[in-house]
């Protein structure tokens, strides 16, 4: 399907770039869906201004007023639940299933939204006789966010529904890889209510995303994407003394005992690898065998074998990326693993211009090779064998990621033991993808975090305000 050109959203309306414009293609056949703007730090600013002036508004209303909003969003999500799973398969290639169980996630922190009047409630102590204190939490101003491509509607809602009910005016900006479903959330915010100038969306690429670090009229970002990206952000957010949240790429490992239940397990594992084609943040990357557990990898291999790309298994996001990561299985390959599941050169039928990788299991793999150090981002799974717990605990903690890790085991207290030793902050104990949900926040420690607390969850209120204490005496 063709969409029309893509446009910024200012101040309530959609107006045209000055800037160039990129292609959007669809990864499903490589067709082009649309294109996108492509703006420029003037139109950054553009949009800071409106929402400066947006802010003195929408910040005075009250918390409740201001949920009010997020309730009838929610509606509005909900009731548009299969028209924008249809649109995420057709921008970014996942199957409409995984399309909705994104935008579930994305309700479910805009229900986190509508449950903050309960949240923020203020403080309010007699500190001595006569003297009254009281802490508010109050919005910062105009704040801004930055997404990858892997979520067109999760990851924007870990951030836009939280920040604009706590009062904030927003500027948002999209993968431009995946751009349409910005366009949806802009109409279906102004459906809902919100005012003209407090959610913006700017499209583009790098000199967008400087424009926002730079720009001294925003006072808090956050970013999402790869880890050289991230930290690039953050150090140069923090440079201009704004208040900065980067969440980075990951390298997940599962490690898997000889004692865990084998039907489970190796359902789940593929699950994590291939889930989204792999290109999930909290995907498996690498499988630590421990010990005997050859026929949790014959279960896998099956389990990995049933998926039908096309069908069960979207593409990947490009043609770079397919021969990027059909690389690292080659290299693996040469430098010694054995590849038991081979996903190269997938041709789905009638999508002969698709960006196919079937799923993919590569065996002994050892930690040194780049297959095991870098993220792969693709439906690939590196076992990697190891002797002991131990063994495996230290290859986990060399990793310098720590989005998540999980356990498999049927053993309580091996759990409760690994779990205090993985270095990562999502961990699973036989869960593969272990996002945790409101009220828990999302976050992953090292390179995959770079700043101070979870996006989601409480301490996103943290972030998203400012604590105004006021002491009082009345004569
Ligand atoms: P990316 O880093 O290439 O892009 C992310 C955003 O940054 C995009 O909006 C892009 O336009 C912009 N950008 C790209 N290059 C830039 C540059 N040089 N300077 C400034 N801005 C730039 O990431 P991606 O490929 O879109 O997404 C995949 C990555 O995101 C993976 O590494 C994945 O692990 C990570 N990710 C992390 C989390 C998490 O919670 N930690 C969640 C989702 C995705």
């Amino acid at each position: 399907m063709n969409y029309p050109v893509v446009r910024n959203f200012i101040g309530g309306e959609f107006v045209e770039s000055s800037g160039g414009h990129a292609d959007v293609s669809s990864p499903l056949d490589g067709s082009v869906l649309s294109r996108v703007p492509l703006s420029t730090a003037a139109e950054v600013d553009k949009a800071v201004q409106c929402a400066s002036r947006a802010f003195g508004d929408w910040s005075s209303r009250t918390i409740k007023e201001r949920a009010q909003v997020a309730y009838r969003y929610r509606e509005l999500l909900l009731n548009h639940i299969d028209e924008l799973s249809q649109l995420i398969h057709e921008e970014h290639g996942k199957t409409r299933e995984e399309g909705r169980a994104e935008i579930v996630r994305a309700i479910e922190v805009t229900e986190f939204a509508c449950s903050l009047p309960q949240l923020v409630a203020g403080e309010v102590l007699e500190v001595s006789q006569g003297v009254e204190c009281r802490v508010d939490r109050v919005p910062l101003g105009v704040v801004a966010s930055i997404v990858p491509f892997n979520f067109p509607m999760m990851v924007p809602h870990w951030t836009i529904p939280i920040a604009i009910t706590l009062g904030n005016t927003f500027v948002f900006k999209p993968s431009e890889k995946v751009p349409l479903s910005a366009v949806r959330v802009a109409e279906l915010l102004t459906e809902a209510g919100l005012p003209p100038g407090v959610f913006n969306v700017i499209h583009g690429e790098r000199p967008v995303v400087e424009a926002i670090c730079d720009h001294p009229d925003i006072k808090a970002v956050t970013f999402v994407g790869s880890t050289a990206v991230a930290k690039s952000v953050y150090v140069r957010a923090t440079a201009q003394l704004k208040r900065v949240l980067s969440l980075g790429g990951a390298k997940n490992h599962l490690i898997v005992l000889p004692d865990a239940a084998p039907e489970q397990t190796a359902s789940n594992v593929v699950a994590s690898m291939a889930g989204c084609a792999g290109q999930r943040c909290m995907a498996a990357a690498s499988m630590v065998a421990v010990g005997q557990v050859d026929p949790i990898i014959e279960q896998v291999c099956a389990v990995a074998r049933q998926l039908v790309p096309g069908e069960t298994l979207g593409p990947v996001i490009s043609a770079e990326a397919k021969a990027r990561i059909e690389d690292v299985i080659a290299e693996a390959e040469q430098a010694g693993a054995t590849v038991l599941v081979d996903g190269r050169n997938t041709v789905v039928p009638g999508r002969e211009g698709g960006f196919y990788i079937g799923a993919t299991v590569i065996d002994h793999v050892r930690p040194e090779m780049k297959i095991a150090q870098e993220e792969v981002f693709g439906p690939v799974l590196a076992i990697i064998r190891t002797n002991d717990v131990d063994e495996a605990i230290a290859i986990e903690n060399a990793s310098p990621y720590g989005n998540a890790a999980a356990v498999y085991t049927q053993n309580g207290g091996q759990a409760r033991s690994l779990i205090e030793r993985l270095s990562s902050g999502m961990i699973g104990v036989n869960v593969g993808v272990p996002v945790p949900v409101e009220p828990f926040g999302f976050g992953g420690w090292n390179d995959s975090r770079f700043g101070v607390g979870d996006i989601t969850g409480k301490s996103s209120i943290e972030f998203w305000t400012q604590s105004r204490k006021t002491t009082t005496r009345w004569h």
